[in-house]
C-alpha cells in the first residue's frame, strides 16, 4: 500500500456519540482478495501495488493506522413500519479519507461481524451477495447514475446459514457519506431537536458546502430541497435504465441521493411495469412502477424527521419539489433514449404509449432501446425481432419514424447520442448469476471480466456481444432472496 496521497479524517465521531458504538471488527478466517478496483483507489488517492496488502483490512483482521470503526446507529421505515432497532448490523465505518481532488469517501466495511444493532442476524455477509453488490455498484456507476461504490472485497471459509449454508465474503463499500434518511429518523424521533440540527450542519457542511453560508431558515430549506430533488433524480434514472432497488426503506435512502445498499435488485430484462425483484416484497409495495412514488414517501418520512427545526411550509415546498424534479428528469431521460432533441407535446403519449407496448408485448427492455439507437443504421430488422408479433413492431415504428421527420439532427448524429444513453449491457440477473458461481467455485475471473464489459456500458465493444445476449429460459424472472 504505497503512494498515499489522501488525509485521513474521520468527522463521523465528532457526532453525539448515541450516533455511533465502537466496534472492532470479527476476523474472517483464510479471506483471499476476489478483486480490487484500482482506478477508484487511484481516484481516492492511493495505488494498491500488490492487492493482497489489503486482504486483512477486507477480512476484518488489520486495521491501519487512523481506522477507529465504529457502527452507524439510524432507523427507519422498512415496509412502511417504523422500525427503531435498525443500525449497521454487520458494517463498520472505518474512516473517512479525503483524495487528492478534495473528494471525501466513507470507508464501509459490509460483513465485518456483530454489532450491538444486528438483532437476530450474523453480522456476516455472503459471497453472492457481496458480488452482487459489488458488481451492480460499478455498473450504476458506468452507466453515470449516482450510487456508493466498490474498493474491494474479500471472500472467506467461515460458513455463514442463509436459505442453506454459504460461505462469508466481506465488501469495503465507499462513498462521500453513508449517512440516510434514517440518521435523520433516529435524531428526531429518539434524541430530539438538537440532535436533528447537528446532523444537520454535519452533513451540509460536509456534503453542501456551497449551502453553508446562508441564513439558518433559508439553509435547512435550500438543503431539503436539494435532498428531495437529487432522490427525485436519482429514481428517475434508475426507471430510465429498468432498475428495480428491491428494498426501499428509508434506511436504505442516501442523503446525497447515492443508489444504496444493493439486496434484491434486478435489471427489467422483458419490460413489466409490475415486476417485483424482491421475492419477500409479495405485495409489490417496491415494484418497479411503484419506485417514485415510494421515493416520495421516504421523503415524506425524512420531512416529519426535520419539522422540529424547521418551518412546516419549508418542509412543504421541499417536498413539492420531488414531483417536478421527478418529471423533468425522467421525461428528459426517457427523450434522449428515443432520439428526440425538438420538443413535441405528443412525446409524453409517445413514451407512454412505447411502455404499454413494451409492457404488453414482453420487450426486453435494454435491448430494445438499444437496437432503437442503431434503427437507420442496422435497419428494422433488429427491432422487429426482438416482437413475436412483428406487426406490432411495425406499427410502432411507423409512428416513431414519423415522428422522426420533425427531428433536424441528421440519423447518424442522433443514433451517436442515443448510444450514450441507451446501454448494450447492463447486468441481467443471469449474468450476476453465472459469475456467482464460478465465483463460489473459486474463480474470480469472470466477474472481473464481466466487470470491465459493465464499466463501459454504452460503447459497442463486439468482442463481448455474449453479455448483451437476452437472458437464457433459466434464467429469465430469477427469485432473487432478499437474505443476502
Ligand atoms: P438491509 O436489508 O441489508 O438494508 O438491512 C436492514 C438492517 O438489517 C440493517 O440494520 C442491517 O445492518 C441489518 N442486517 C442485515 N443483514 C444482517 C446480518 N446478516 N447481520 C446483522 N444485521 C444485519
Ligand atoms: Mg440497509
Amino acid at each position: 500500500m504505497s503512494g498515499n496521497d489522501f488525509r485521513i479524517e474521520h468527522r463521523y465521531l465528532e457526532l453525539p456519540d448515541s450516533f455511533y458504538t465502537r466496534v472492532q471488527p470479527s476476523p474472517l478466517k483464510d479471506a483471499k482478495m476476489v478483486c480490487f478496483n484500482h482506478k477508484l483507489a487511484e481516484q481516492m488517492g492511493f495505488r494498491a501495488d500488490s492487492e493482497s496488502d489489503w486482504t486483512g483490512v477486507g477480512a476484518g483482521s488489520e486495521l491501519l493506522e487512523g481506522m477507529d470503526p465504529v457502527a452507524m446507529k439510524y432507523t427507519g421505515h422498512q415496509f412502511g413500519a417504523y422500525n427503531p432497532e435498525l443500525g449497521d448490523g454487520r458494517g463498520l465505518l472505518l474512516w473517512e479519507t479525503v483524495g487528492p481532488d478534495g473528494r471525501r469517501w466513507d470507508w464501509h466495511l459490509k460483513g465485518a461481524g456483530m454489532t450491538p444493532y444486528s438483532r437476530f442476524g450474523d453480522g456476516r455477509a455472503v459471497l453472492r451477495s457481496t458480488v452482487r453488490e459489488y458488481l451492480c455498484s460499478e455498473a450504476m456507476h458506468g452507466l453515470g447514475i449516482p450510487t456508493t461504490r466498490g474498493l474491494f472485497m474479500v471472500s472467506a471459509k467461515d460458513p455463514v446459514r442463509r436459505e442453506s449454508i454459504e460461505t462469508a465474503a466481506a465488501l469495503v463499500r465507499v462513498a462521500e457519506t453513508h449517512i440516510r434518511f434514517g440518521h435523520f429518523e433516529f435524531a428526531a424521533h429518539h434524541e430530539g431537536p438538537e440532535f436533528v440540527k447537528t446532523l444537520l450542519e454535519h452533513v451540509i457542511s460536509l456534503h453542501f458546502p456551497h449551502l453553508v453560508n446562508l441564513p439558518d431558515d433559508e439553509r435547512y430549506s435550500r438543503w431539503f430541497e436539494e435532498v428531495v430533488e437529487r432522490t427525485a433524480r436519482t429514481i428517475a434514472d434508475w426507471q430510465a435504465v429498468g432498475f428495480c432497488h428491491g428494498v426501499m426503506n428509508s434506511d436504505n435512502m442516501s442523503i446525497i441521493g447515492d443508489t444504496f445498499d444493493y439486496g434484491p435488485f434486478a435489471f427489467l430484462d422483458d419490460f413489466d411495469a409490475g415486476y417485483i425483484s424482491n421475492h419477500t416484497d409479495q405485495g409489490g409495495r417496491y415494484a418497479y412502477n411503484r419506485q417514485p412514488q415510494v421515493g416520495f414517501e421516504n421523503c415524506r418520512y425524512l420531512a416529519t424527521a426535520l419539522l422540529p427545526v424547521m418551518e412546516e411550509d419549508d418542509v412543504r415546498r421541499g417536498l413539492r419539489r420531488y414531483e417536478v424534479a421527478y418529471n423533468e428528469r425522467f421525461l428528459q431521460n426517457m427523450r434522449d433514449k428515443l432520439g428526440l432533441a425538438i420538443e413535441d407535446k405528443a412525446d409524453l403519449s409517445l413514451i407512454m404509449d412505447t411502455f404499454s407496448m413494451m409492457h404488453e408485448h414482453h420487450i426486453d427492455y435494454t435491448a430494445f432501446f438499444r437496437a432503437l439507437s442503431n434503427l437507420h443504421s442496422h435497419g428494422h430488422g433488429p427491432v422487429r425481432d426482438l416482437f413475436v408479433d412483428r406487426s406490432v413492431a411495425d406499427q410502432w415504428l411507423e409512428r416513431y419514424e414519423e415522428r422522426l421527420l420533425n427531428e433536424s439532427r441528421a440519423h447518424d448524429e442522433r443514433e451517436y447520442a442515443m448510444r450514450r444513453v441507451n446501454p448494450k449491457y447492463v447486468l441481467r440477473n443471469y449474468l450476476a448469476q453465472q459469475v456467482i458461481q464460478e465465483a463460489q467455485n473459486g474463480d474470480y475471473e469472470p466477474t472481473k471480466a464481466l466487470l470491465k464489459v459493465l464499466e463501459r456500458p454504452y460503447d459497442e465493444q463486439p468482442e463481448n456481444d455474449a453479455y448483451a445476449a437476452l437472458p437464457p429460459d433459466w434464467g429469465k424472472h430469477l427469485n432473487i432472496s432478499c437474505s443476502s
